[in-house]
């Protein structure tokens, strides 16, 4: 019986599994970095324990400082959330041997579907459908250039402790293969301690669909139907959804008893997902399975009822469960959408900043898992999802209509958010149609770009900045007499636009640029019209302002220019895009580099950052080591 569960883990997850245990009747502890104390997890269970501060080794990662904490609460179970320990085997075996539960598979079954070519060697036994390729033992360069030749280009490279799209790497052609094996090791060794690869066959435009499974604790594996993952970046999923839309009955049933036949044939316990790559000729492959709670299981969640959560916990008692597989039945559509902090106009750059305020509207039906509340500031050490939004809907077209009312109604005040980006992805035509697959992000960048702003919809911008401005002021002191205009300069998202503006009377206001004229009533009214939001965005008095649908980043008053400190840097300086650590110095001061030539690799928010020349010429300095931090903004290296 369980009656005492840690979680070992952060943020909306933490918070996600408490939720159940309070459902059930079962005492929490959480535990937290020191860096984390202000987030909602750190006070959220019924034990709230610090970790001290330090690096992710000394928190999070600590393996025994955590058992530590278990054994010292009497906990009966440690659920591991999802990244982090829940797939790490050295942690499950201290869990067992300390005498307490791991909510997961056995350290077995981690072990052999942890690492891709153990799990494909599995695979090939039990009869499962694998992509063509090579996942042998022979790791030298001549051999694995043979293998992809053999196989034919294009091939992907793939780091088999891989995970996050990690060490992979698609190779168009032979001749770039020697050069991208090398950074997949190095990114492979960075990340797992372990360079070893595996090829693959690449499949041109797939889609990504997974089935969830859990197996009680008495040898009875379900299936809890799949999920559709297709639209990702950087190979990291953003929005997913239940069912996948070019599914057939048929190939639903076959796909779905295929991951139950996994799970037979492993003797697997708890929670798990089949990821399958699923190609346009309708075949499907076996890609690898994640041996514990996935982020997309909400989707699963709204489509069948069932709690997951607890089916894990009830899973890791070792109890049955009480119900047969055609009592799983897949309901209506959901999609989650994970809102991440970060700039998808700026190649997805990860973002840091402090949280305003959290704004979320109770018209609309959704879940919204969130770990962050009001005031919580982002950290690079962590991974930039902020919260997940998941809405279910009788059918796909509802659900997308659901799903883009909830994001209008979002707000993440003060940083940047792929919000506006993932609205952009689900009114663009072929999503709608379900004609996707895992490069749609990629293939549809130019149309999925940020439209820029009319002068008309800026000049609604600017009235409500100007009417929630006048609301808080004596008008006539401020602004003079009225009906005398004068000329006001905004920068809106960096562009100058000089304003004509004219107080009529105390209560009217008349503005115009560009001979486009707008009269506005000086109101609250004339704000909730405008669906008018304001925050200060940051330090240099930039304000971050939703109107109407549209985000955009104003300048008040046009008294500096938007990037002045990053002007006056000469055009050969390369800037850091983002706090991080230097990782790796390609080149060295002075040699010559040419335009796009990668100088050097920043690492922040676990991913890597290539730094590429802006122009040829000579490395004539380069202020920093491997190793070390650096703040945003700040001027790495010049080439003259
Ligand atoms: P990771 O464990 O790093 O997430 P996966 O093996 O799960 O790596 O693959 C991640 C994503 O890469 C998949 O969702 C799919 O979009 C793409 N992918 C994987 N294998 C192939 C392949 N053979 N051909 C084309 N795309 C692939």
């Amino acid at each position: 019986m369980i009656k005492k569960i840690l979680v070992a883990n952060r943020g909306e997850i933490a918070l996600r599994v408490f939720k159940t245990c309070k459902k059930l009747g079962i005492e929490t502890v959480s535990i937290y970095a020191q860096d984390d104390s202000a987030l909602k997890h750190a006070s959220a269970a019924d034990t709230n324990i610090s970790l001290g501060g330090g690096a992710l080794a000394d928190t999070y990662l600590n393996q025994e400082k955590i058992i530590q904490i278990a054994k010292e609460n009497n906990v009966d179970a440690i659920h591991p959330g999802y990244g982090f320990l829940s797939e790490n085997t050295d942690f499950c075996k201290m869990v067992n041997e300390a005498g307490i539960i791991f909510i997961g598979p056995s350290v077995k079954a981690i072990e052999l579907m942890g690492d891709k070519k153990t799990s494909k060697v599995a695979m090939e036994k039990l009869g499962i459908p694998l992509v063509p390729g090579y996942h042998g033992d022979d790791q030298s360069e001549k051999t694995l250039l043979s293998e992809a030749n053999r196989i034919g280009f294009p091939v992907l490279i793939k780091a088999t402790a891989g995970g996050g799209g990690k060490g992979m790497r698609i190779v168009e052609k032979e001749e770039s293969f020697l050069e991208e094996l090398s950074s997949a090791k190095r990114e492979a060794q960075n990340a797992f301690s372990n360079d070893k690869v595996l090829l693959e066959k690449y499949i041109v435009n797939p889609r990504h669909i997974e089935v969830q499974l859990v197996s009680d604790g008495q040898g009875n594996h379900f299936h809890f139907f799949e999920r559709e993952c297709s639209i990702q970046r950087r190979y990291q999923k953003v929005i997913e959804e239940a069912p996948a839309s070019c599914l057939t009955p048929e190939t639903r049933k076959e796909i779905c008893e295929t991951a139950v036949k996994i799970a037979q044939g492993i003797n697997y316990v708890g929670a798990g997902t089949i990821e399958y790559i699923y190609a346009p000729d309708n075949s499907f492959y076996f890609l690898e399975m994640n041996t514990r709670l996935q982020v997309e299981h909400p989707v699963t969640e709204m489509t069948t009822g069932f709690d997951l959560v607890e089916l894990q916990i009830e899973a890791a008692s070792g109890k049955a469960f009480d119900f047969k597989q055609s009592d799983v039945k897949q309901v209506g559509h959901s999609f989650e959408c994970r809102i991440y902090a970060e700039n998808p106009d700026m190649d997805f750059l990860p973002t840091t900043g402090k949280i305003n305020t959290i704004e979320v509207s109770p018209q609309v039906n959704y879940r919204l898992d969130c770990g962050y509340s009001d005031g919580n500031s982002i950290s690079t050490s962590y991974d930039p999802m902020l919260a997940k939004l998941t809405v279910v809907a009788d059918n796909r077209d509802l659900a997308i209509e659901k799903m883009q009312k909830a994001l209008n109604s979002v707000v993440f005040g003060g940083v940047k958010t792929n919000i506006d980006y993932m609205k952009r992805v689900l009114s663009h035509s072929d999503f709608k149609s379900g004609d996707i697959h895992t490069h749609f992000i990629k293939d549809k960048a130019n149309e999925l770009d940020k439209e820029e702003l009319t002068t008309f919809k800026k000049l609604k911008v600017i009235s409500g900045v100007l009417v929630e401005e006048l609301l808080s002021q004596d008008l006539v002191k401020v602004w003079g007499s009225l009906n005398k205009p004068f000329e006001r300069v905004f920068e809106i998202d960096g562009e100058s636009l000089s304003i004509s503006v004219n107080l009529k009377s105390k209560s009217i206001l008349d503005i115009s640029a560009k001979g486009i004229n707008r009269t506005v009533e000086i109101s609250r009214k004339t704000l909730d019209d405008l669906k008018f939001k304001k925050f200060l965005f940051n330090k240099s008095g930039d304000y971050q302002v939703f109107c109407n649908g549209a985000e955009v980043i104003v300048k008040l008053n046009g008294k500096a220019k938007r990037f002045d400190g990053a002007m006056a840097i000469s055009e050969g300086s390369l800037q850091s895009p983002m706090p991080g650590k230097v990782f790796k110095v390609l080149k060295e001061k002075g040699s010559e580099v040419s335009t796009g030539e990668t100088v050097l690799i920043l690492e922040a928010m676990k991913m890597e950052h290539a730094i590429k020349a802006t122009k040829d010429g000579t490395l004539t300095e380069l202020y920093f080591n491997e190793g070390e931090q650096v703040q945003g903004g700040v001027v790495l290296c010049e080439i003259e």
